[in-house]
């Protein structure tokens, strides 16, 4: 691979975004933000990130928080297995290594949810150290400048492009080359219409020069996802709603829901309150609700009042059912 650096920083320098992370860059910080990222746009992510370092400003105070605190912070986000295992990490950070984060990458990919993508990004941006981080963004950026005929699924790709990028690391200015190359892939070289006029690799960039910015990378075959009809129950008594805890592994673990269950007959004395759908990354719930009030015994639930239930938190999942709720006034 032909090295881009000077003309990526230079053009990084006159365009980059000013985002709440990257002001007073610190291991801690960059950490937070790269796992809020994973599944998240930028956009979304600001706010979330913002009350999340109001709440816990050092790896110590996000390691002393309860999990429920954790998790209500996290709401809305997604993916909270993401929430578990940076608070899983932070009590690690802070246990094994005193509150420091270590700064080689092979130490970082040891700690929970922190993946070489992860490890790479805080090597390099916390650490200045020559340590790639190949996402979806820099993948795409990659595959289109080396016109990459070779499913970008496919093993040994992203660790061939690692491999070509640490050789053209800037020495002194690594944090900001992984930056640069995340930013142009968010911002210019985007999945659909790429801004090739305005790109600093534009000379050397090959499917450009075929003209074919929009074939690469080739992308594996995608699989279906798997569609589950779903009830889900408000069963209220007086102005309490119950709730049930979902199991600690698995989709949306340990976080608190409305029962429901697999589609079947409709509950007797239910009242519909209308259909929502929830796309997972590898299921879709098609869902209908039924208000039962007053609601039957479930042993496996709680009951809580309206008060108690915005304390937890409820997956983004159910929001129409929340909704619902609200607008019945409870
Ligand atoms: S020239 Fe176009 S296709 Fe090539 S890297 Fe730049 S934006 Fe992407």
């Amino acid at each position: 691979m032909k090295d881009f650096s000077a003309g990526l920083l230079a053009w990084y320098d006159k365009n980059r975004r000013e985002l709440p992370w990257r002001q007073d860059v610190t291991p801690y910080r960059v950490w937070v933000s790269e796992i809020m990222l994973q599944q998240t746009r930028i956009e979304a992510a600001r706010g979330y990130f913002q009350r999340f370092m109001e709440a816990f400003p050092t790896v110590e105070a996000l390691a002393a928080a309860d999990g429920e605190t954790v998790l209500k912070l996290w709401e809305g986000l997604g993916y909270y297995s993401r929430a578990r295992n940076l608070h899983a990490c932070a009590r690690r950070v802070t246990e094994e290594y005193g509150g420091r984060f270590p700064s080689r990458a092979e130490e970082l990919r040891q700690l929970p949810g922190i993946g070489e993508y992860t490890a790479g990004a805080i090597a390099s941006i916390a650490f200045g150290q020559p340590e790639p981080a190949v996402d979806g963004n820099v993948l795409r950026v990659l595959a289109r400048y080396t016109r990459c005929g070779k499913s970008v699924g496919e093993t040994g790709v992203k660790a061939r492009f690692r491999e070509e990028l640490r050789a053209i690391y800037p020495a002194g200015r690594c944090g900001d080359f992984t930056s640069a190359l995340m930013e142009l892939g968010e911002t210019v070289c985007t999945p659909g219409t790429p801004a090739c006029p305005a790109c600093p690799l534009r000379e050397d960039c090959l499917a450009r020069r075929a003209g074919e910015e929009t074939a690469y990378p080739v992308l594996p075959p995608k699989k279906p996802r798997r569609v589950e009809r779903r009830q889900v129950l408000l069963l209220i008594r007086g102005d309490r709603v119950a709730l049930r805890k979902r199991p600690e592994k698995g989709l949306l673990g340990g976080m608190w829901e409305y029962p429901n269950r697999l589609e079947g007959e409709p509950p007797p004395g239910g009242t519909c309150c209308g259909s929502a759908v929830h796309i997972f990354s590898h299921v879709e719930w098609h869902m209908t609700g039924y208000i039962l009030r007053p609601g039957p015994e479930a042993p496996d639930c709680i009951w809580v009042t309206p008060e108690e239930r915005r304390a937890l938190a409820i997956p983004a999942a159910f929001r129409h059912y929340s909704r619902v709720l609200e607008e019945m006034g409870l």
